[in-house]
């Protein structure tokens, strides 16, 4: 899922410091799953934010609604009617969500109430972790499901790189070093021979260097 964390009241309050009434929008998918831009959380800000602003001597009306996702236009039509009678939105979902209702309403004011951080997976209570980049022509087939992309601090394709120490990354010594890892995976599932192959020069093309990149699937199309 993406995973993102909300920013302090302080922030929320600066975005919004010109308007004196603004809408935010919660969203119902991946920001509620992590905690961060739901139904609770986007009460959680307004409350907080309404008292900053009304201690600040600058009272806001403010309003909320949570949509089911905001990256889909089914969705955030029904936002139509309550962005018509605010006059800016800060959006709790992640970058994708805040800039689908930007485009979707090019005269209103969208501010994003998160920081949007990962592709990742809930770890622990309270914890999660980076998995995927996406780098758009995934390899994990080639590494035991173990992605070096992303969980190696050097993006090493044909690791290790030497430096790790009692199995920790030499960059980052709280974290497991990624190749470690790998063979440990490759050698549970009783495939270390795959580490023979010396991956070529990835394509890179076709992650995000290039700038904004678009799918089309045309058996999809009507
Ligand atoms: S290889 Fe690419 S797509 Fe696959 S998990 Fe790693 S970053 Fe994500
Ligand atoms: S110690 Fe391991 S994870 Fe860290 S940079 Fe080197 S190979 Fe990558």
């Amino acid at each position: 899922m993406i995973v993102a964390s909300p920013k302090s009241v302080t922030e929320v309050k600066q975005l919004i410091d010109r308007h004196k009434k603004v809408l935010f929008v919660g969203c119902g998918t991946c920001v509620t799953v992590c905690l961060a831009g739901g139904e609770r959380e986007v009460g959680i800000a307004a409350y907080a934010t309404r008292m900053a602003r009304k201690l600040a001597g600058q009272p806001v009306e403010l309003e909320q609604v949570t949509i089911e996702r905001q990256c889909e236009n089914e969705f955030i039509k029904d936002l139509a009617e309550p962005i018509e009678r605010c006059e800016a939105v800060v959006s709790f979902g992640c970058g994708a969500g805040v800039q689908a209702i930007a485009e979707r309403f090019p005269n209103k004011p969208v501010y994003a109430g998160l920081n949007t951080n990962f592709l990742g997976i809930l770890e622990e209570q309270a914890v999660w972790t980076e998995k995927c980049m996406a780098c758009g022509d995934c390899m994990l087939a080639d590494f035991g499901g173990i992605c070096p992309v992303t969980r190696c601090a050097k993006h090493m394709l044909n690791g290790p790189c030497g430096g790790s120490t009692t199995e920790r990354c030499e960059v980052a010594e709280d974290k497991p070093c990624a190749w470690q890892l790998i063979y440990k995976r490759l050698s549970a599932i009783g495939q270390l021979d795959r580490l023979e192959k010396i991956q070529p020069p990835k394509n890179w093309g076709v992650a995000w260097c290039g700038g904004a990149r678009k799918i089309v699937r045309n058996e999809h199309r009507v």
